[in-house]
C-alpha cells in the first residue's frame, strides 16, 4: 500500500519547497524505497503553459508533452525519473473535471459543492496516481502558501485523507522560513509559529518542520519551535543555505530526516546508499577550473526562467571538472544598442536559449553572428536554433530580411515558418509540438559524434520550424542539417562544419540532463568552451 507525504509551505513563497520535496524523495530512494512525486498547483489555469515566465519561472516540458511548473525539473533531476502529465493537479484541472461531469448530468439531483465534490475529485486524482505507479511513498507537494484561499479545498481534501487512512499512512511536512535579524543574528520563530497555527486551524498538525534559514538552526531555535509547534526537537529540520541545491538531501539526512520519516510511516529501510550523490556534491564544491559562457536571453533578470539550462551547464561542467560561470546578456539591451555586442568579449561559449516573440530577437541574432564570425563555440536551443538559421540566411546567403514568420509576417524570405499542423489552430494552451519525439542523426556529423548514435529522443516545445524550401540553399552554403525527424521532413539540428564548434537544436536537451547523466549536447558544448578557454 502507498503511503503519502504531503509537503505544504508556510510564511512566504519561493522557499524552495520543490527542492525540499525532491530532496525528501532522494533520501527515501537512497533507503531503497520506491518513490513517486506529484504536485498540486492551486491556480485556475488548467496547466502553466501560457503563463509568463516572469511570473513563474521556466515552463518545464515532460516526456509526454505536458507543460509543467519548474518544480517538475527538480523532481526529475533529483530522482532521475520521467514524470508524466497526470502528476500535476491544478485547481483548473479539478474544477474542469467536476464541471464537465456536472454538465453531463452525472450529479443529477445533487447540489455540487466544494465539499464533497471538489475534495473527492482531488483525492480520486491522488489515489489514481498511486494506483498506476504503486510506489511505497507518494510525495505530494502543494504549491502556494498555507492560508491562501486557493489552497483551502486541497488542504481539506488532504486532511480527510489522513483521517481516512491513519497517521501512519499520511504525514504532513511543513516547509517554512526562519528569518534572521541581521543586527543580532537572532533566529526568529514567530512566522513559523503563526503558519503552523494557520494549518492547525484547518485541522492539520504537521509532523515535521523543514525550516529555511541562512545559517544552520541553533539548538535553542529548534527547541523553541518544537515547543510552540507541538513537535519533537528531532522533527525540526534545518534547511540552511548551501552552495548547491544537490546538497539539500545530504544536510537533511544528517539530521536524521530519513529514519524519522520511516518511523512515522512504519516503513523499514531496505538499503542505505547515497555515496554516489555525495561524491557528486563534493566534486561540484571543489571544482578548480572555470569556464565562462554567455547566455543571451530576454528574461535574464529572472534567472528562474532558465533554471534547467543553468543546471544542465552545471552538470556538464562538473563532469569536465570546470565550474561554469554564466555571463548574462540581456537581448533587449543588445538590440537597442548593437555596440553592446562587445559585452560578449572574452567568453568561451555563447548560448541562445528558447524564446518567443520579436522583442529581443535582433539582439540574439547579433550574438549569433558574433559567435559565428569569431569562431566562438555556439549552442542554440529551439529559438536559438531558428535564429541561427535566420542569421546564416541573412549574412551568408545574403537573403535580406530573412526571418521567422513568428517575428515578421511579411518577410520576403520566411526561412522559419509555421508548422503545417499549427496553421489552423486557434486555441493556444498546450497546442505546440510538445514532448519527446524521436530523431535521426546523420552519420559522420558533429551531432553524431556528440550523441554517438543515430536514433535519439528529445523533448520539444515549438510552433515554428525550418521552411523546407530553403534547406538546399542553406546547405549549399555550408550549414548542415544533421538531424531530422518525421521521416526526414523536419530539421532538428544544424551545424557549421568549418566552425570550431557550432551546433543548435530545435529541441530542448536541457530537460533530459541529470546531475549524474549530463545531456550529450551540453557536454560537448562545455567541452568546446573549455578547449577555447584553455586556448
Ligand atoms: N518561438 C519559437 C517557436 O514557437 C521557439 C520556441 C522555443 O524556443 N521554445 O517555434
Amino acid at each position: 500500500m502507498t503511503k503519502y507525504i504531503i509537503v505544504t509551505g508556510g510564511v512566504l513563497s519561493g522557499l524552495g519547497k520543490g527542492v525540499a520535496a525532491a530532496a525528501i524523495g532522494k533520501i527515501l530512494r537512497s533507503k531503497g524505497l520506491k518513490v513517486d512525486i506529484c504536485k498540486i498547483d492551486p491556480y485556475l489555469n488548467v496547466d502553466p503553459g501560457l503563463m509568463n515566465p516572469f511570473q513563474h519561472g521556466e515552463v518545464w516540458v515532460t516526456k509526454d508533452g505536458y507543460e509543467a511548473d519548474l518544480d517538475f525539473g527538480h523532481y526529475e533531476r533529483f530522482l532521475d525519473m520521467e514524470i508524466g502529465r497526470d502528476h500535476n493537479i491544478t485547481t483548473g484541472k479539478v474544477y474542469l473535471t467536476v464541471l464537465e461531469r456536472e454538465r453531463k448530468g452525472e450529479y443529477l439531483g445533487q447540489t455540487v459543492q466544494i465539499i464533497p465534490h471538489i475534495t473527492d475529485e482531488v483525492k480520486k486524482q491522488l489515489y489514481e496516481i498511486a494506483r498506476l505507479s504503486h510506489p511505497d511513498v507518494l510525495i505530494v507537494e502543494i504549491g502556494g502558501t498555507t492560508g491562501d484561499i486557493e489552497s483551502m479545498p486541497f488542504l481539506e481534501a488532504l486532511r480527510q485523507m489522513r483521517m481516512e487512512n491513519g497517521k501512519e499512512n499520511v504525514m504532513f511536512i511543513h516547509v517554512t522560513l526562519v528569518p534572521t535579524l541581521d543586527a543580532v543574528g537572532e533566529q526568529k520563530t514567530k512566522p513559523t509559529q503563526h503558519s503552523v497555527k494557520e494549518l492547525r486551524g484547518i485541522g492539520i498538525q504537521p509532523d515535521i518542520l523543514i525550516c529555511r534559514t541562512v545559517k544552520p538552526l541553533l539548538e535553542e531555535t529548534k527547541a523553541k519551535l518544537a515547543l510552540f509547534c507541538d513537535v519533537s526537537k528531532l522533527d525540526v529540520i534545518s534547511n540552511h543555505d548551501v552552495e548547491s541545491v544537490y546538497e539539500v538531501p545530504i544536510i537533511m539526512e544528517e539530521q536524521g530526516l530519513g529514519d524519522n520519516i520511516l518511523a512515522k510511516l512504519t516503513l523499514r529501510e531496505r538499503r542505505n546508499d547515497m555515496k554516489e550523490w555525495k561524491r557528486l556534491v563534493e566534486r561540484m564544491k571543489s571544482l578548480e577550473d572555470e569556464v565562462e559562457i554567455a547566455v543571451v536571453g530576454k528574461y535574464t533578470d529572472l534567472r528562474d526562467s532558465y533554471i534547467s539550462i543553468v543546471e544542465a551547464l552545471r552538470h556538464a561542467g562538473t563532469h569536465h571538472g570546470s565550474r561554469v560561470k554564466i555571463r548574462w546578456i540581456e537581448s533587449l539591451e543588445l538590440e537597442d544598442d548593437p555596440a553592446r555586442v562587445n559585452d560578449l568579449e572574452g567568453v568561451s561559449g555563447i548560448l541562445v536559449p528558447g524564446g518567443f516573440g520579436k522583442r529581443g530577437s535582433e539582439g540574439k541574432i547579433l550574438a549569433i553572428q558574433y559567435a559565428r564570425e569569431k569562431g566562438i563555440p555556439y549552442f542554440g536551443i529551439c529559438f536559438g536554433f531558428q535564429l541561427a538559421v535566420i542569421e546564416f540566411a541573412r549574412n551568408v546567403l545574403g537573403l535580406e530580411g530573412a526571418n521567422s514568420v513568428e517575428l515578421d509576417r511579411d518577410t520576403p524570405h520566411p526561412v522559419i515558418d509555421l508548422l503545417p499542423e499549427q496553421r489552423d489552430i486557434e486555441q493556444m494552451g498546450g497546442t505546440m509540438r510538445l514532448g519527446e519525439i524521436p530523431l535521426t542523426i546523420q552519420e559522420g556529423t558533429l551531432a553524431h559524434r556528440v550523441y554517438g548514435k543515430t536514433e535519439v529522443g528529445e523533448r520539444h516545445r515549438h510552433r515554428y520550424e525550418v521552411n523546407p524550401d530553403y534547406i538546399e540553399k542553406i546547405e549549399e552554403k555550408g550549414m548542415k542539417f544533421s538531424a531530422r525527424s518525421d521521416g526526414g521532413r523536419r530539421m532538428e539540428m544544424c551545424e557549421i562544419p568549418d566552425h570550431p564548434y557550432f551546433l543548435a537544436t530545435q529541441f530542448h536537451p536541457e530537460f533530459k540532463s541529470r546531475p549524474l547523466r549530463p545531456a550529450p549536447v551540453f557536454l560537448a558544448f562545455v567541452e568546446a568552451a573549455i578547449r577555447r578557454e584553455k586556448g
